[in-house]
């Protein structure tokens, strides 16, 4: 019976096989011997690529201070991370690491963040890879606590809080989230009365909805939040007071020396979470608690001594739109943790994958699981992916650094909408690789030494803090139909989205019967095909938004309409981004200088695009882009890159240049034996 259904299973391959290798005609893969040849592809290795060259392309200066936290860590096997260990324990533990990092191993986030900011997204990743929660610990402390008093402050809050903050005397918190307002942050009801008798402003929790809520670092360990608040002036007119909007102040929550909760300072802890179980989260209420008039965070709006207000910006709205915009630190952290978890969790999967045998033709050797056409599927264009969305996640960290030494008023504008779409589309990609990475690896994959339920876990929550990816999006969508209108205004399009105006005019056209019957191999291969592929779905769809929403605004009104077209608006925001992934894959493609990388990059961008097209591909038929015979050719060259990069996994896993020690998982080591994970058990 089961020799019978293998021959059978090894008819049906070659069968496919054939079929595959006469579909690309000339590219016939495979002729004698062929399921020996699949299980082992290595023979067939087409681009020796060394891991080395594409590691130095991929990370370039910054594999050093990556280097220089894995290596601190390696030297310090006490400050590692158990797969076990409870709650308070590991809060203690990821506040050693951090210190241990600051004070030990001489890493200065906050520095990094201010003059270097690729440096300092770059430690992020690697933090995260040490233990997600030390990279949130530090994203806490630095970017979010840290980057609100150095970006929404003033000189003098420079000059008092920075060193004091880089070397972590002054822990804190940024306190923002309520228990009744998570995304809706202008509904925030937290309040900052000024007090002109005293020059001071005192803080209160109104109501039970108001209690500052999830607030990392806040249950044990920070000294500080910066709190944001309504700021209300005292006014002869209105007896509550006028309501300035929502600012940022600096609350001194626990007592330097003794470490106990301030007076009038209530503490709770929000307990344990479903990940994340490093970083003390907790709860804040504030009972009249008064604050000098400095500690208003003063970038976007001050508080004279006679009770003043002044802004160089003339609304709440406008203010509120550039407090918020100079936290977009946070979301290109997020993404950048993101791509390394994805990345280590791709290197697992393949590894593992590449070491397990199950079945194989009759009276042969088994054949490794990666050698099965559903695994490659699973795991290879998922490892297209973590390349694609490292280029664009290194392009959006050096369009952070531009905007903060520029401070243009398009790039900023851009780097917002790019920093919301990015960390809304690969968070979510990256959650749900990572329940197929579980799934690839079987059994094996279930045990929590194996880190995909730990990584799962702690990476789950990215989707939703630092803006929820739903709500993000709609500020990507919002952003491109805003240009779509002035562009028919007469109005240029931002950098990240000038291609819109050129594609506009083609898909204002038909599509192209001829181009849309092309299927050979070189056509679909070509860059160019790829990106109008992207480009004119996105232009398509923001065209049909707009179209859309104009017309329902005309009974719905504009908040209606917005919301009857809501999944509309959803998918374009995504087919943007993923249209500038792609044009930032084939740049980073074609200015490779090493031919073997290129050629393996080039690979990787193929199979990422492909793949998208293919999974979009009943928009395409829609509309005819795409003819039904090209449909398949499409399916099938995804297929035959998938199987190609297989043969290079091993090559492109490493070159993520994640240590053992770091990975953990057993079955992801590089040795690719079971020692490593039986040794764990005891024997
Ligand atoms: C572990 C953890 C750590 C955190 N750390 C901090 C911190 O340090 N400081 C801080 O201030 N906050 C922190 N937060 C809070 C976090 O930022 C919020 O949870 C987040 O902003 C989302 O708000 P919410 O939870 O109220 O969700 P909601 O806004 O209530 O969203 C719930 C659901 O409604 C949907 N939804 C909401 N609005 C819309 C809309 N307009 N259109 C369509 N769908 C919508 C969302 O997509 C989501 O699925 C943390 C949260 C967690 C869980």
């Amino acid at each position: 019976m089961e020799n019978q259904g293998a021959s059978e299973g090894r008819e049906n391959a070659e069968r496919r096989i054939e079929r595959l290798s006469s579909h690309l005609g000339a590219r016939a893969l495979i002729k004698e011997n062929q399921l020996a040849m699949v299980s082992c592809a290595k023979v067939m290795v087409k681009f020796p690529v060394s891991s080395v060259v594409l590691a130095d392309y991929m990370k370039g200066d910054h594999k050093c201070i990556e280097e220089k936290i894995f290596q601190y860590f390696r030297d310090h096997p006490e400050l590692q991370t158990p797969v076990e260990i409870p709650k308070d324990e590991h809060r203690e533990l990821t506040m050693r690491q951090l210190k241990g990092l600051v004070r030990d191993a001489g890493i200065r986030p906050l520095k990094y963040l201010l003059e270097d900011p690729a440096q300092y997204f770059a430690v992020t990743e690697a933090a995260g890879a040490i233990d997600l929660s030390l990279g949130i610990k530090l994203g806490v402390q630095f970017s979010l606590w840290g980057g609100s008093v150095m970006n929404l402050g003033t000189q003098r809050h420079r000059d008092k809080y920075y060193a004091a903050i880089d070397n972590l005397d002054y822990t804190g918190c940024f306190a923002m989230t309520e228990l009744h307002h998570g995304s809706n942050v202008q509904g925030i009801q937290t309040t900052a009365k000024f007090d002109p008798n005293t020059d001071e402003f005192v803080i209160n929790t109104p109501n039970e909805g108001a209690t500052k809520w999830w607030i990392g670092n806040a249950a044990v360990h920070g000294k500080f939040a910066s709190v944001f608040a309504r700021l209300i002036l005292p006014s002869e007119e209105c007896a509550h007071g006028l309501d300035m909007g929502v600012h940022a102040f600096i609350v001194p929550i626990r007592d330097i020396e003794s470490h106990k909760p301030l007076p009038g300072v209530e503490i709770r802890d929000c307990g344990y979470k479903v990940g994340l179980n490093g970083v003390d989260n907790g709860a804040l209420r504030f009972h009249s608690v008064r604050i000098p008039r400095e500690n208003l965070l003063n970038r976007f709006g001050d508080v004279s001594r006679d009770g003043q207000y002044t802004s160089s910006l003339p609304t709440i709205n406008k203010r509120f739109a550039a407090t918020l915009g100079e936290l977009v630190g946070g979301r290109v952290g997020l993404a950048c943790g993101s791509v390394g978890v994805l990345k280590m969790a791709v290197t697992i999967a393949v590894r593992y994958s590449l070491l397990r045998q199950q079945f194989g033709p009759p009276k042969q050797p088994e054949i490794s699981i990666l050698d099965y056409q559903s695994q490659q599927h699973k795991l290879m264009p998922m490892l297209a992916s973590a390349y694609a969305f490292h280029f664009a996640t290194v392009y959006l960290v050096g369009k952070y650094a531009d905007m903060k030494k520029s401070l243009d008023e398009q790039v900023i504008a851009d780097v917002h909408a790019l920093s919301a779409g990015l960390k809304a589309y690969v968070t979510s990609y990256t959650a749900k690789s990572l329940s197929v990475c579980r799934e690839a690896c079987g059994g094996h994959g279930y045990a929590a030494v194996n880190r995909f339920g730990i990584l799962r876990n702690d990476h789950d929550i990215f989707q939703t803090f630092e803006g929820d990816n739903t709500v993000l999006l709609q500020q990507v969508a919002a952003d491109l139909l805003k240009q779509y209108k002035e562009k028919f205004q007469g109005g240029t399009f931002n950098v990240t989205w000038n291609y819109l105006r050129d594609t506009m005019s083609t898909y204002l056209s038909e599509a192209n019967p001829v181009i849309a019957r092309r299927e050979g191999e070189d056509h679909l291969r070509d860059p160019k095909f790829q990106l109008d592929a992207f480009r004119y779905r996105t232009s398509r769809l923001l065209h049909s938004a707009a179209v859309r929403l104009r017309k329902h605004s005309k009974t719905l009104g504009s908040f209606e309409a917005w919301n009857r077209c809501l999944n509309h608006l959803l998918i374009l925001a995504e087919s943007h981004i993923e249209s500038v992934i792609l044009a930032r894959f084939i740049e980073i493609v074609n200015s490779c200088k090493d031919r073997n990388a290129r050629a393996v990059l080039k690979l990787l961008c193929d199979l990422y695009a492909l793949e998208r097209i293919w999974k979009d591909i009943g928009s395409y038929r829609n509309v005819d882009y795409v003819a039904p015979n090209k449909a398949k050719a499409i399916l099938r060259l995804t297929e035959y890159l998938s199987f190609e990069v297989r043969s290079v996994a091993r090559e492109l896993v490493d070159a993520f240049g994640i240590p053992d020690f770091v990975l953990r998982a057993p079955i992801g080591m590089q040795s690719g034996q079971y020692t490593e994970y039986t040794q764990f058990v005891g024997f």
